[in-house]
């Protein structure tokens, strides 16, 4: 099996556990790549794992994934800063990267992703939540 994605996409998706992305997807092993954090968020590492996947694997397309039931909109950046700094004596340098709207925090996402320099190929991005009271995944236009 060749290490590139057969459908030359990558899945950045929130890590909640009750999530299955193949499942929800239906993606079978040797598809996409599937980077996973908190929230789903486009942060620097997401880039970094998403550059090589581009650049090195040959993907062409990305899928964002939230979800409404979040944990990621249950606190703020500034208390989980606190809440470390208080129990480790330091702040962290990076931003947890809650967020309030999950559709609106995808568009955010789909925005950063577009302005990166090290993603060659944004021109289909995809962006969905999860409803987990409906089981819907709906795109976000
Ligand atoms: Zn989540």
């Amino acid at each position: 099996m060749s290490a590139v994605p057969r459908l030359k996409l990558a899945v950045l998706a929130c890590m909640d556990a009750r999530i299955s992305v193949y499942g929800l997807l239906g993606l079978q092993k040797g598809d996409a790549h599937v980077i996973r954090n908190a929230g789903g968020a486009v942060t620097d590492d997401a880039i970094r794992s998403l550059s090589v996947s581009q650049h090195l694997l040959g993907t062409r397309e990305i899928v964002l994934i939230h979800h409404d039931d979040c944990g990621m909109r249950k606190f703020t950046d500034t208390e989980f800063a606190r809440r470390l700094e208080t129990q480790t004596g330091i702040r962290p340098g990076w931003a947890a990267e809650t967020f309030t709207d999950p559709v609106r925090d995808v568009r955010q996402c789909i925005a950063r992703l577009r302005a990166s320099p090290f993603l060659p190929h944004t021109n289909v991005v995809r962006g969905y939540v999860l409803s987990e009271r409906t089981g819907e995944l709906a795109e976000v236009p």
